[in-house]
C-alpha cells in the first residue's frame, strides 16, 4: 500500500517535474499558452488519477516526462507539449478524442488521434508491427508533431525500461532498434538516435555495454588530459582571432563504439578513436560556411589532416539536415582525432534535428529543405503503396539510413540521391513517368545503361521513350524506394493493360466459337489452364503466352464431356466417329493426326511408336484412351481381327515432312541459366531440331545464334514469341541470309 508519506512526496515530485517543463518552455510561450499547458496538465492529472506504472511511480510522471523531452531535446513547443501530456489519455481512460477536440480545438486532438491509432492495434505479429509502424507514417502526412510526440514516448519508455518483464523488454528494445531509431536518425534527432541505441545494447547485451561504460569510465583521467593538450593551440589561436566559440571532447556513443568492435574484431581496450573533438562557433548566418573553413584551416595548421577523411557537409548537407564539416588530423602522439567544426545553428539542428530546422529555417528561401523532400516522398510511397505492409516497411526502412550521392540535372540543379542509386533511380527521383519511360541517359555527356551506379558530381541527363516499359528486371539495380514502387506500381498497369487487351481477344476468340459468354466462363477458361485468377490467365493470352487457338482445346473439353464424361469410357470407335462428324461436319470418320488432336485426346502406342509417315490405325482401348498404332505392328493383327468395332481410321493430318532451316539471334542480358531455358523451349516444348548454336557473352550481354530446322514461317514466328519471354531475352530477331 501507498502510505501518507510517499503521497507527500510523490506530490512533491510532481510539482518539481511541472516546473521544469514550464521552465524549459518558457523562453517561447506566447499569450494564453502557459494557461492551457495547465489546463491539458490537470485534465491528464485527472484522467489518470490513481493510475500507476509498473515501476509502481504514478502514471502522470509518464505523460510529463514525454513533454520534457520534446520541449528540452527536441525542442517543439507549446501544442506537442498538450499532445504529450494528453498522449495517453484517450487510449487508458474514458476521455475521447471529441473531449480532447472541445478542450484544446482541432489541431492537438488530430495529434492525439494519431497517437492513438498507433498503438492501437495488437501487435505481437511481424505484419501488426508492419501494418502499425505504416500507420505511423500515414500521420506523417498530416501532422509531423505525432512521430515526434510517439519518439518522446517511446525514448522515455526505453529509459524505464527496468520495470518490464524480460520479454516485453527484449520486444520493446528490439522495436526501438529496428524502427525508431532509425526514423529519429532520419528526422535528424541525433542525440535521441544514438540513446535509443545504446538502450537498446543495454537491455540485448548487458555484458557488452557495462564493460564499455566501465572502459570509458576508467580510461576518463587520460582521455581528458590527451584533449586538453590537443585542443590548447587551437583554443589560443581562435581566441586571438576573436572567435566566439566553446570546443569541447566528445566520447562517442556506446552503440557506436560496439560497432567498431564487432566491425574489426577488437577488444574495447584497442577502440582507439573513443572520442571526437567538437568545435561550435557563434557567427551570423550568412558568414557560416567562410568561418568554418577558417575554422579548419587553424585546426589543420597545427595537425596534419587525413586527406582521405575530410567530408563538408557545410556545402552540401545531409538529407536528414545534418550540417557539419569532419576532419581527421594526426595529433602530436601519433593517433588520429576527428574534429568536427560547425556552428551554434549546425549544432543544434544536429542533436535537436527536424524542430530545430524550423525554427531557423530560411523564410527567404523558398527550396524545400532535404528534410521536406524526404517527408513528401514518404508522403507519395505511402500514397502509391496500398499493398503489403511489411514489404513497405522493408522499402521503406532501407531508405532511412542512407549515404548519399550527389549529382546534377543538365540545368545544374542538385539532386541528392541514396549511395549506389544508378541512372533509373535518378529518372525516378525526377518524375515517375519519366522513369517509366526510362531508357538510358548521358552521365557527363557519354552514353550510359539503365544501370550505371551514379558517381558524386555526375550531370545525368535522361534520355526518354514513348515505347519504353518497365521490367521486372529494372527491381534489380533501383535502390531507392520511389523508383521500387514506381517501377512495381508501373507493372501493375502493364499488366492490367496487357489482361485487358487479352480480355477482347478471348472475348472475339469465344464469339468465334460461338461459346457463349456467360458469368462463370472466364474463372473456367482460367482454370482449364490451370490458372486460379481471371487476370493471370487474360494476361497470358494478351501476352501470347496462351494462344487463342488453344481455347479451341477448351470448347472441345467442355463437348467431350458432353458427349462422354470421359475417353476412357468410350467403349466404341462409332462414339469417335460422330464426335469428328458433329464438330467438324466431316462425314470420312477419320481421325486427322495433328489436327484433331484439339479435338480427341490421342496417344502414341509404346509397341510400336508411330512417326509421321507411318501408316497408321487408331484403337480405342477400355481404360486408357485412344491409342495410335502402325499398321505393322506386332499387336495390329490381333487388335485388327478380334476388336473390329474399336478400331478408328487414322492418318497424319500432313504428310509432306518439310522442315526448312532457318537461324533467330537472340540479344539479351547474361544470366546463368539462361542458355537452359532457351534450348528448353526450342527442343521440349516446341519439338524443333537445333542444327547448331552459338553464344558470345561479352560484357554481360548474351548474343546467340541458333539455326532450327522449322516447318514454316508461322512456326518460326511463335517459337520467335515464346523466346522474348524468357527471363533476360531483349530481342529475338530472325536472321535474314537463312
Ligand atoms: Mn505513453
Amino acid at each position: 500500500m501507498v502510505d501518507e508519506k510517499q503521497l507527500e512526496q510523490e506530490s512533491k515530485e510532481l510539482i518539481r517535474k511541472y516546473r521544469k517543463l514550464l521552465r524549459h518552455a518558457k523562453p517561447f510561450l506566447k499569450d494564453n499558452d502557459a494557461k492551457l499547458i495547465r489546463k491539458a496538465f490537470n485534465l491528464s492529472m485527472e484522467a489518470h488519477e490513481g493510475m500507476r506504472r509498473k515501476s509502481g511511480e504514478p502514471y502522470i510522471y509518464h505523460p510529463l516526462e514525454v513533454a520534457q523531452i520534446c520541449v528540452a531535446e527536441i525542442g517543439l513547443g507549446t501544442t506537442s507539449i498538450i499532445a504529450a501530456l494528453l498522449h495517453d489519455v484517450v487510449e487508458d481512460t474514458d476521455y475521447e478524442v471529441e473531449d480532447i477536440e472541445r478542450e484544446f480545438g482541432k489541431k492537438v486532438a488530430s495529434i492525439i488521434d494519431g497517437l492513438t491509432k498507433i498503438s492501437g492495434v495488437g501487435s505481437n505479429t511481424d505484419s501488426g508491427q508492419a501494418e502499425n509502424f505504416r500507420k505511423m507514417l500515414l500521420t506523417l502526412s498530416q501532422d509531423v508533431r505525432v512521430i515526434l510526440v510517439k519518439l518522446a514516448d517511446r525514448l522515455h519508455n526505453m529509459r524505464t525500461l527496468d520495470s518490464m518483464p524480460r520479454h516485453k523488454q527484449l520486444k520493446i528494445a528490439s522495436e526501438t532498434i529496428f524502427l525508431y531509431a532509425p526514423l529519429a536518425h532520419r528526422l535528424g534527432l541525433y542525440a535521441i538516435k544514438s540513446e535509443m541505441e545504446d538502450l537498446h545494447l543495454k537491455y540485448t547485451h548487458f555484458e557488452i555495454y557495462q564493460s564499455i561504460v566501465d572502459n570509458i569510465k576508467v580510461t576518463k583521467d587520460v582521455r581528458d588530459r590527451f584533449i586538453r593538450r590537443f585542443i590548447r593551440p587551437i583554443q589560443q589561436e581562435l581566441a586571438n582571432q576573436n572567435f566566439k566559440f566553446t570546443i569541447k571532447g566528445r566520447v562517442k556513443s556506446i552503440h557506436s563504439i560496439w560497432e567498431k568492435m564487432r566491425k574489426q574484431d577488437i577488444p574495447v581496450e584497442q577502440v582507439f578513436d573513443l572520442f571526437a573533438i567538437r568545435i561550435i562557433v557563434d557567427v551570423p548566418l550568412e558568414q557560416e560556411k567562410a568561418v568554418c573553413w577558417q575554422v579548419y584551416s587553424i585546426v589543420t595548421d597545427f595537425y596534419k589532416p587525413n586527406p582521405d577523411r575530410l567530408r563538408d557537409w557545410v556545402s552540401t548537407p545531409k538529407a536528414n539536415g545534418y550540417e557539419s564539416l569532419h576532419t581527421t588530423v594526426m595529433s602530436r602522439t601519433g593517433k588520429w582525432v576527428e574534429v568536427q567544426i560547425r556552428t551554434k545553428r549546425m549544432d543544434d539542428i544536429a542533436e535537436k534535428g527536424y524542430a530545430a530546422h524550423w525554427k531557423y529555417k530560411d523564410n527567404s528561401n523558398n527550396k524545400p529543405s532535404g528534410l521536406e523532400t524526404w517527408i513528401a516522398q514518404v508522403r507519395e510511397l505511402l500514397e502509391e503503396n496500398s499493398s503489403n505492409a511489411i514489404e513497405f516497411v522493408d522499402e521503406f526502412k532501407s531508405n532511412l539510413y542512407q549515404d548519399e550521392v550527389f549529382v546534377f540535372t543538365p540545368k545544374g540543379d542538385l539532386r541528392t540521391l541514396q549511395n549506389g542509386a544508378t541512372t533509373l533511380d535518378f529518372a525516378f527521383d525526377i518524375h515517375t513517368q519519366i522513369g517509366l519511360k526510362c531508357l538510358g541517359a548521358k552521365v557527363n555527356q557519354r552514353l550510359v545503361p539503365l544501370n550505371y551506379v551514379l558517381q558524386n558530381g555526375d550531370q545525368v541527363e535522361i534520355i526518354t521513350s514513348s515505347k519504353q516499359k518497365p521490367s521486372e528486371d529494372w527491381l534489380r539495380f533501383v535502390v531507392t524506394s520511389k523508383a521500387r514502387s514506381g517501377i512495381k506500381h508501373g507493372l501493375k498497369d502493364e499488366f492490367k493493360q496487357i489482361a485487358e487487351e487479352g480480355k477482347e481477344i478471348v472475348l472475339r476468340k469465344l464469339k468465334q466459337l460461338k461459346i457463349d459468354h456467360q458469368t462463370g466462363t472466364f474463372t473456367e477458361l482460367a482454370k482449364f489452364f490451370g490458372l486460379s485468377q481471371v487476370n493471370d490467365f487474360l494476361y497470358r493470352v494478351g501476352k501470347g503466352i496462351i494462344e487463342p487457338k488453344e481455347i479451341k482445346k477448351f470448347k472441345d473439353a467442355s463437348l467431350v464431356k458432353k458427349i462422354a464424361p470421359t475417353h476412357k469410357e468410350w467403349t466404341d470407335a462409332k462414339q469417335v466417329s460422330k464426335l469428328i462428324t458433329k464438330e467438324t461436319g466431316r462425314q470420312d470418320s477419320i481421325l486427322f493426326l495433328g489436327q484433331d488432336l484439339d479435338l480427341v485426346d490421342y496417344k502414341f502406342a509404346a509397341c510400336c511408336s508411330p512417326i509421321p509417315g507411318d501408316d497408321v490405325f487408331g484403337f480405342v482401348t477400355i481404360n486408357e484412351g485412344i491409342k495410335i498404332h502402325r499398321t505393322t505392328c506386332p499387336n495390329s493383327a490381333e487388335l485388327l481381327s478380334k476388336h473390329g468395332h474399336r478400331v478408328i481410321k487414322a492418318k497424319w493430318a500432313s504428310e509432306k515432312k518439310e522442315s526448312f532451316e532457318a537461324g533467330l539471334e537472340i540479344i539479351g542480358t547474361d544470366r546463368v541459366g539462361l542458355i537452359s531455358d532457351v534450348t528448353k523451349i526450342i527442343s521440349n516444348e516446341h519439338k524443333v531440331n537445333m542444327k547448331s548454336i552459338t553464344v558470345d557473352t561479352d560484357t554481360g550481354i548474351f548474343e546467340g545464334k541458333i539455326f532450327l530446322y522449322i516447318k514454316n514461317k508461322q512456326h518460326l514466328n511463335e517459337l520467335a514469341k515464346k523466346l522474348e519471354n524468357v527471363e533476360g531475352v531483349v530481342k529475338v530477331n530472325r536472321i535474314k541470309d537463312k
